[in-house]
């Protein structure tokens, strides 16, 4: 719809891409307003960049013909069909430069063969990705030279906005976000928001984010910029950035970090079997015997994952617990995962442990009477509820960052703002 560059504006500072944003696209907001409805898209215009005059080349006499690799296809096949036969072919692969990028090819990939009037093959081009080609070029003596093409997208910057009737998912396809989109705003706010449980009717979000484009066609989604979610009245709002030492995360307008220093659950797939209770039961003992921990029931060989970054401090076999592993983390966190079928290869006693990494296997060892992980998480000592306790935000941006991330996070908020508002107002002008 509209041709915009705005890789190249993303040249311009920061300050001045946003406002000229900002300033140049509430009138092209209304032209696109939908007259109805509670979900949008539009396109957050660039400054437009004429580009340069296409170069005119001159084509020798000749004909191309272009074959698309099949499943089952070789390079000798592909060079057949197109009937540039393979002497020509053993030739220019004995040359390593040449063999190497295309000795690997897969279905969809596309070869085009020229050939000048005398049928003589001179030139090959590979398109190996939409991104990325090779042109092998064929002088008289039949020797090749190869040169790469890469190609580079432009970047398109998108704002949406829905109301949530039903699920963030059905939500995010009325305001035609993919997939993948969608999969990015429930990663980022899947830190403070239980998209099962949580979400309520009338639940609302905005975003800005990019779309990388290809000769006027979407090639692949980009990040999202930033993003707001209204959640049972709370507000949430989320900035992604870069700081200079290269860590890109999202962050709290603040400088906080979106994500937490510990996972909620050391499993994807699981049923909450027994919760943390001081006055339960014992299935197996018959007698009140706290359970300081969450048990999740999972198929025998689950993956466990560690929930924070720390230090195995205990990796051994007790009677009671089975496999246990103990990790140590920072401000007197202790994590502990019992009845393990195994452990891991990271599961050594003084091993440094990344949030996330496999630890051990679901099983039934120690005193259980099913397949289950008895999980703990003790503060100081003193044992929590692993699904109510209160987890510490992760690691929050640097200090010596804080000032630029807060002016670049004004910017990319108030821009967002300014959409949000445009959009809330012809939504009351809607419903009169
Ligand atoms: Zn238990």
């Amino acid at each position: 719809m509209f041709s915009q560059f705005l890789s190249k504006t993303n040249l311009l500072p920061r300050a001045h891409l946003v406002a000229v944003a900002a300033c140049s696209t509430l009138v092209l907001i209304v032209a696109l307003w939908p007259s109805q409805g509670q979900s949008v898209v539009v396109e957050v215009p660039a400054q437009i960049v004429v580009p340069e005059p296409e170069e005119v080349v001159e084509q020798a006499p000749g004909y191309s013909v272009t074959e698309e690799v099949q499943s089952g296809d070789t390079l000798s096949s592909v060079f057949e069909r197109a009937g540039a036969g393979v002497s020509i072919l053993y030739r220019l692969i004995a040359n390593d430069d040449i063999k190497k990028p295309i000795e690997k090819i897969f279905p969809g990939q596309e070869f085009t063969f020229k050939f000048d009037d005398q049928d003589a093959l001179v030139q090959v081009n590979f398109n190996a990705t939409p991104l990325l080609s090779y042109q092998i070029d064929i002088d008289e003596d039949k020797n090749g030279q190869i040169s790469k093409l890469e190609k580079t997208p432009e970047i398109h910057t998108k704002y949406a906005t829905a109301r949530i009737d039903d699920s963030l998912f059905m939500a995010g396809m009325e305001a035609g976000l993919s997939d993948n989109m969608i999969m990015q705003l429930a990663t980022i706010f899947g830190w403070d928001i239980d998209f099962v449980l949580d979400i309520r009717e009338g639940d609302e979000f905005s975003l800005l984010y990019e779309e990388n484009y290809l000769d006027g066609e979407k090639l692949s989604d980009g990040p999202i910029i930033a993003a707001r979610f209204m959640n049972r009245g709370r507000e949430i709002t989320a900035i992604r950035y870069t700081d200079e030492s290269g860590r890109t995360d999202y962050f709290a307008p603040n400088g906080d970090s979106m994500r937490k220093a510990f996972l909620r659950t050391p499993m994807d797939v699981f049923r909450i079997s027994s919760s943390f209770n001081p006055n339960r039961r014992h299935p197996v003992l018959n007698k009140i015997v706290a359970h300081k921990g969450t048990d999740y029931a999972a198929p025998v060989g689950t993956p466990i994952k560690a929930t924070g970054d720390g230090k195995i401090i205990k990796a051994y076999y007790s009677s009671t617990y089975g496999n246990v592993v103990i990790i140590q983390h920072g401000a007197g966190i202790r994590t502990l995962y019992a009845h393990m079928s195994k452990f891991s290869k990271y599961s050594r006693v003084g091993n440094r442990i990344k949030q996330g990494q496999v630890i051990g296997y679901v099983g039934a060892t120690g005193r259980v009477t099913g397949a289950h992980l008895h999980y703990e998480f003790q503060v100081h000592g003193v044992h929590k509820n692993p699904q109510t306790v209160d987890l510490p935000n992760a690691q929050p941006l640097a200090t010596e960052y804080l000032g630029d991330f807060e002016q670049y996070a004004s910017n990319v908020v108030g821009q967002l703002g300014v959409y949000d508002q445009a959009y809330a107002q012809k939504k009351l002008i809607a419903f009169e």
